[in-house]
């Protein structure tokens, strides 16, 4: 394959960096995988070659596990809290200091403009390391007061949260850095050490963060990082015996196998999988802010966000307008190569994706839904698809019924804000994030509350925090990302009783 021409588009330094072949990170060293094998990493804007990567398998993912316990039964596990925390937050600081460097990685790799990277992912991933930073000296027990068995203070109780141990850590590639980010930074915060099994489409920002966990001074083996295939090295991560906590996020497909291969031997898991989001605008909205928060909603990203708004339900007088409203708007999306500072909108992550999201295109169109605007691949190399608002469709429609993961909208009127809404609106078998859009406060809040899903955002929509808690209800997950909430996927609580007399 020939080198991509977008790659001319970053500094020599960073071109000499992909013109190498990038190895796996185990036990501090930067290793080839032990079977030798590599495998070509696509920029998805040309079809083109970006990078040659080390493929692990579950060699390598035996050896990666090793070193993770080996050092959480080392230094990691003797390191201060407070020198644990500042270590943490300095890996936040050399994120914001290679800021450029990683958002070219995560355009030319993802297809995301570098524009975006530049103000989400990458700035995002340093906040999370910042927020989890200050975590690590406040991790604490408490006394607990025995009424059972025992005479008033004839016994001492106490807590003693633990860290879990060694963690797997298998993460997508619709936000590689931030994933990574999401995944690690709670992991060191608790004391953990992990095996990051990183997405075969992008690979490469996480690579790059390797080299600055150890520039940051994390002890070898504290976190080892895997590029390669899922039925491969992610299923040998997910089934070793040796790792005590699996932690995934993609889709619901593979956490269930994720969750097979742990009950073996029950092993703890935490998910953050798949969605289909609604998005429900209110007939009193600020119809503006309204369609420009469900144009974010779906098409933020390409539409490969698992909090996605891509299911809209508009109350019926405001319809025509918002509908319209929001395929104007999609029609303006400027579609490029992610490294060109005009592009709003990249190519899709890979050919398997854009072979997808075409089938549900094809299969909405056939099914009946009316394409507003969009409905089909663009025709040039790259695997780009057109934003698409659907309408005309009906609840039993693959394309309303399954997550899609692309730029694709299904738009559908509702006559009022009443409990038949809220069955439609909860009709899914995911339960991630949902959006009210409404001048009624009292009413946004009563539907807020009837939402089956882990996220409600009111008149805004894809508002992230690292402080904030997301996860899902039902088939989208177990358990938090962020906030105080993830520190429980990472934590064993000890009860520890002495008798005093
Ligand atoms: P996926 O297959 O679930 O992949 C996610 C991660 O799991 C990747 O690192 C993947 O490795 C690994 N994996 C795959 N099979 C595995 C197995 N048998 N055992 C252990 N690990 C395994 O997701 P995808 O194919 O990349 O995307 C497909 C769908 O996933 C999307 O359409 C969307 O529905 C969902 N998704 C959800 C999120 C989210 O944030 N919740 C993010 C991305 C995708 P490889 O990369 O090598 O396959
Ligand atoms: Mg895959």
């Amino acid at each position: 394959m020939t080198i991509s021409t977008t790659v001319d588009r970053v500094p020599a330094s960073l071109r000499d960096w992909l013109s190498k072949p990038r190895l796996m990170l185990i036990d501090g060293k930067w290793v080839q995988a032990k079977s030798g094998k590599t495998f070509e990493v696509q920029d998805p804007a040309t079809e083109m070659l970006l990078a040659n990567v080390a493929e692990g398998d579950a060699a390598d993912v035996d050896a990666a596990v090793k070193a993770a316990r080996k050092a959480l039964d080392g230094p990691w596990g003797r390191i201060s809290p407070s020198a644990r925390g500042r270590i943490i937050h300095k890996i936040g600081d050399l994120i914001l200091e290679h800021l450029d460097e990683l958002a070219q990685l995560e355009s030319l790799d993802n297809g995301k403009p570098f524009s975006v990277a530049r103000v989400a992912d990458v700035p995002l991933s340093a906040d999370m390391f910042h927020y989890m930073s200050g975590w690590a000296t406040k991790i604490e027990g408490k006394h607990i007061p025995l009424s059972t068995l025992a005479a008033p203070g004839q016994y001492l109780s106490y807590t003693r949260p633990e860290p879990i141990g060694v963690v797997g850590q298998i993460i997508p590639w619709n936000f590689p850095l931030l994933m990574a980010a999401w995944k690690l930074a709670p992991a060191l915060a608790t004391g953990c050490t992990a095996v990051l099994k990183v997405a075969e489409e992008t690979p490469l920002s996480a690579l790059k963060l390797g080299e600055l966990l150890q520039e940051a001074g994390l002890p070898d083996g504290v976190v080892n990082i895997i590029p390669g295939f899922g039925e491969t090295a992610g299923a040998a991560l997910a089934a070793h015996p040796g790792v005590d906590k699996i932690a995934f996020t993609g889709s619901t497909e593979v956490g269930k196998l994720i969750v097979q291969a742990a009950s073996r031997d029950l092993r703890k898991v935490s998910l953050e999988l798949g969605g289909k989001s609604p998005n429900i605008i209110l007939g009193d909205a600020d119809i503006e802010s309204a369609i420009a928060g469900a144009t974010a909603g779906i098409f933020f990203n390409h539409g490969q966000c698992c909090n996605a708004g891509s299911r809209l339900f508009v109350q019926e007088k405001i319809f025509d307008k918002v509908a319209a409203g929001i395929a104007a708007n999609a029609e303006k999306i400027r579609l490029g190569v992610g490294m060109d500072p005009d592009t709003e909108m990249g190519p899709l992550v890979s050919s398997v994706q854009h072979g997808r999201v075409n089938g549900y295109l094809k299969a909405g169109l056939e099914e009946g839904a009316r394409a507003l605007t969009g409905g089909a691949p663009l025709n040039a190399p790259g695997y780009f698809v057109k934003p698409t608002v659907l309408v005309d469709t009906h609840p039993d429609m693959k394309v309303v019924r399954e997550e899609i993961f692309g730029p694709v909208l299904v738009a559908t009127p509702f006559k009022e804000a009443d409990d038949k809404l809220i069955a439609a609106a909860n009709d899914t078998v995911y339960g991630l994030a949902a959006g009210v859009w409404s001048r009624d406060v009292a009413q946004a809040h009563r539907i807020a509350n009837q939402i089956k899903a882990g996220t409600v955002w009111i008149n805004c929509f894809h508002v992230f925090d690292s402080a904030l808690p997301f996860g899902g209800y039902k088939q989208s997950g177990w358990g938090r990302e962020m906030g105080q909430a993830v520190l429980s996927n990472y934590l064993e609580t000890k009860a520890v009783t002495t008798k005093l007399a």
